[in-house]
């Protein structure tokens, strides 16, 4: 395909020092192919060129003082990569690895999530290299507020509207919408989503990922004859999207056997009792090896940063609810010996490129990130409606919404897939329904 490796090679010559958006972009593009030999006219529009440029970058320096009376330096992000479909939307993620490349990747891969959602909402992310990690109340507030000093000039409810994501919860939310308020002068509930219940947050937001993901996991196994009554499931990390995914997939009957965080992974074949991750996690914040000494039974191993232990347990399900490329080829091969039938990304780019090529050689279903967890950003969307209704919907509505977006994502992955005649190459399926409805929103504003 002569266009299309014209663009790869494009893409690798201008972002030499950007490998994870090269990588997001190269597992786009190239199971795009079947679509761009139906277009020729594409390549005179320069669609794909247009498609992974983003439409703005921003870089500030985010100066905050610490609790010794030191003043810090950090880099803040926001990356508005397509808005075509509707404002900006996407998340902020505070952790040292952010650079431009991670936000460039999550700001595209979050273009082709945010079209498949089917609400009006563009693609964007941002975020900062600072690290939360061990930071006092205080000090997390003083970054928040510095940080969105900056940020503020360039959102806004109907411009660009951010959320959560790895290092930014509700507390972080908070501190940010503070702050974006006092600059302002204004109550614009609409510009930040994922905010706490008394001021405009939604009903399930914080569970949206988590169950969403759970929802998408159920349709993909239904399409199967299968379901997940009875299945064993490892699910890595223990943030936000882990612990409702764990959290849901229970309910379901599955019985969820490990998790983990960076430094390790807990076993407990008797499976895990949320309860306590929840205690540690969410209300201690802290490490998940306290699982078990608090839990007679289980196992804690520790991970040496290179190998993930948490992928050599015995499975049939495993869900993935980290971070990018924490599944390679070695992991995928060890999956897929221990049983695992079946792949659900809830992190962003879990999965590196050789390891998606093999579960799909081996037949193993494998649930995209972009559309499998979709259901945190659709519940963003739903916030926003929300808002802008000025009226809140009970816990029972919002998820039934949810359910019915993530059951109608996976008939637009499947219905793309079998289209192309794909079988359940629901990686691509996914791909090629977002890029359908992002291309044609983009053709029809003109060349932009
Ligand atoms: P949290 O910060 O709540 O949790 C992240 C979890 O992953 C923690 O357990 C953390 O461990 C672990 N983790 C993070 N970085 C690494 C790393 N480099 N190596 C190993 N473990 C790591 O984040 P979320 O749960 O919100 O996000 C998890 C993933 O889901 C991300 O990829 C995010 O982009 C994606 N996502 C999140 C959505 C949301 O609504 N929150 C929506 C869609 C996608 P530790 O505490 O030790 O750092």
């Amino acid at each position: 395909m002569e266009y299309l490796n014209e663009v790869l090679d494009k893409l690798k010559a201008k972002n030499v020092n950007e490998p994870e958006f090269l990588q997001a972009s190269y597992e786009v593009l190239t199971s795009l192919k079947p679509v761009i030999e139906k277009h020729p006219e594409f390549k005179k529009l320069a669609l794909l060129e247009r498609l992974t440029e983003p439409e703005r970058l921003i870089s500030f320096r985010v100066p905050w003082v610490d609790d010794n009376g030191q003043v810090q330096v950090n880099r803040g992000f926001r990356v508005q990569f397509n808005g075509a479909i509707g404002p900006y939307k996407g998340g902020l993620r505070f952790h040292p690895s952010v650079n431009q490349s991670i936000m460039k990747f999550l700001a595209f891969e979050q273009c082709f999530k945010n079209a498949l959602t089917g609400l009006p909402i563009g693609g964007g992310k941002g975020g900062s290299d600072f690290n939360p990690k061990g930071k006092s109340d205080m000090e997390i507030m003083r970054f928040c507020q510095s940080f969105m000093s900056e940020l503020y000039k360039h959102i806004g409810q109907d411009v660009d509207v951010p959320a959560g994501d790895i290092g930014v919860g509700g507390r972080e939310i908070g501190y940010l919408f503070g702050q974006y308020r006092r600059l302002k002068n204004a109550y614009e509930a609409g510009v930040l989503t994922g905010k706490g219940l008394e001021y405009g947050g939604s009903l399930a937001r914080t569970e949206a990922t988590g169950y969403g993901l759970v929802y998408f996991m159920r349709e993909m196994l239904k399409a199967d004859g299968k379901d997940l009554k009875g299945k064993t499931v490892i699910i890595s990390g223990s943030g936000n999207v882990a612990i409702y995914a764990c959290e849901k997939a229970t309910q379901y009957g599955a019985k969820v056997v490990a998790m983990s965080d960076s430094n390790g992974c807990i076993y407990d074949a008797e499976g895990i009792k949320l309860d306590v991750i929840k205690q540690i996690k969410e209300v201690e914040r802290g490490r998940i090896k306290d699982y078990a000494q608090r839990v007679p039974g289980s196992v804690y191993t520790e991970s040496n940063g290179e190998e993930r232990p948490i992928w050599k347990i015995k499975a049939d399900i495993a869900l993935p609810c980290a971070t990018q490329n924490e599944i390679n080829l070695e992991d995928a091969k060890n999956l897929v010996a221990n049983g695992v039938f079946a792949v659900g990304e809830g992190a962003n780019m879990p999965t590196n490129l050789e390891a998606i090529e093999y579960f799909l050689s081996k037949g193993v279903l494998l649930a995209p990130a972009k559309a499998a967890n979709a259901g945190g950003v659709a519940t963003s969307a739903l916030e926003m409606s929300q808002n802008s209704m000025r009226y809140s919907w009970t816990f029972e509505e919002v998820d039934a919404k949810l359910d019915n977006i993530m059951s109608n994502i996976f008939k637009a992955c499947q219905k793309s897939a079998e289209e192309y005649g794909l079988g359940k190459n629901y990686v691509a399926g996914a791909n090629i329904a977002a890029f359908d409805k992002l291309c044609k929103a983009m053709l029809a504003q003109g060349i932009i």
